[in-house]
């Protein structure tokens, strides 16, 4: 970290700067220029409040020099993570096909619809059992009796299978049925949550918030990584833009520049980013293309009926022919789905 002075710092704010430096067991090192003094500091200093810096008497800015995100970081872990989810591996050129509908609805409709995208060649299924949903008055996901059908499917299938947590309350339940966890789009920034997924041994997709800046979402990932749960898998699924054509922005260079800031995997949601079915084909390539690991897709048998997101949904023959053409391009860049 680099603490650049205002030209007029006196000798004493110089040094109340350094004591405290000094106190967070870090050394400050002073150079004095001919119009500006700045001070090097040395050590840990994603510890550092840099606005506490700020505010010090005599300082004019602050300058990081690493990230404040330092487990997640590229440059703390040279080395792609590989994220393990039942025998699917996501990360360092295996992609993940995320795929199944948004709710866990019945056992009959997540049994055909799990059939189907097995099938088809996903490698992990997905559906909601705790739904967050923006009116309290939609249907808000099977709980419990939500978790036990998808882990049939996924056992009389055997495809792993991944749902949202939205409350560190279900954690333990949701633990004990799923083989990955979710945080969603609306709780990116739940730190409580964050905190007691970290505490969990179970891999997590950590969805950008709507709002979130990619350094945001990063943070987010270190509370996790912090608690000891390294299974942290990224995911880019839209932010709020000004135009109603999609549903969200499709923010692919963020994507592109994850890939340069960190380890984790990323994965892309072109369905929640676009809410689209007829862009989800192109924008799934596109995410492959920009370097995701993995693709997430919202697949139902009848979506006109679907209890949520039914709009969205590719129906079975559609996910099945968008995954044909996402081998292809996978392959163009050296990748599979394991
Ligand atoms: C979902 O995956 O169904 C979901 C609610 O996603 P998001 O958090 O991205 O909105
Ligand atoms: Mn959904």
């Amino acid at each position: 970290m680099i603490i650049i002075l205002k030209s007029e710092t006196t000798e004493d704010q110089i040094t109340a700067v350094t004591e405290h430096i000094a106190s967070l067991d870090m050394k400050a090192h002073v150079s004095r220029g001919t119009f500006r003094t700045i001070v090097g500091v040395i050590g840990d200093e994603a510890c550092i409040d840099s606005d506490q810096i700020k505010s010090f008497p005599g300082v004019s800015d602050v300058v990081r020099v690493l990230p404040p995100y330092k487990l997640a970081s590229l440059e703390a872990h040279p080395q792609p993570s590989v994220v393990k989810v039942g025998s699917t591996k996501i990360g360092g050129g295996n992609l993940a096909m995320v795929a199944g509908p948004c709710s866990i609805e019945s056992e009959d409709r997540m049994d055909s619809i799990a059939n189907s995208v097995k099938s088809s060649g996903a490698n992990i299924l997905r559906g909601g059992a705790y739904k967050p949903r923006t009116s309290p008055y939609s249907f808000q996901g099977m709980g419990v009796d939500g978790l036990k059908i998808l882990r049939a499917a996924g056992d009389k299938y055997d495809i792993p299978v991944v749902t949202e947590v939205t409350d560190a309350r279900n954690l333990e339940v949701i633990c004990e049925y799923a083989d990955m966890l979710q945080v969603g789009a609306r709780n990116m920034q739940n730190f409580v949550l964050l905190t007691e997924v970290g505490k969990a041994n179970t891999p997590v997709i950590l969805k950008r918030g709507m709002s979130a800046t990619v350094q945001d979402l990063l943070m987010s990932a270190e509370y996790i990584l912090a608690q000891g749960n390294q299974n942290v898998v990224l995911c880019e699924r839209g932010i709020k833009g000004f135009d109603s054509i999609t549903r969200n922005l499709y923010d692919i260079a963020a994507v592109a520049a994850l890939k340069t800031l960190t380890h984790l995997p990323v994965i892309v949601d072109p369905s929640h980013a676009t809410g689209r079915p007829d862009l989800i084909p192109p924008c799934a390539y596109a995410g492959i293309a920009a370097g995701a690991d993995g693709v997430h897709i919202e697949v139902h048998d009848c979506p006109e009926k679907a209890l949520s997101d039914g709009p969205q949904a590719l129906l079975p023959p559609q996910f099945q022919e968008t995954f044909q053409q996402l081998e292809k391009v996978a392959k163009v860049f050296g990748k599979s789905f394991s």
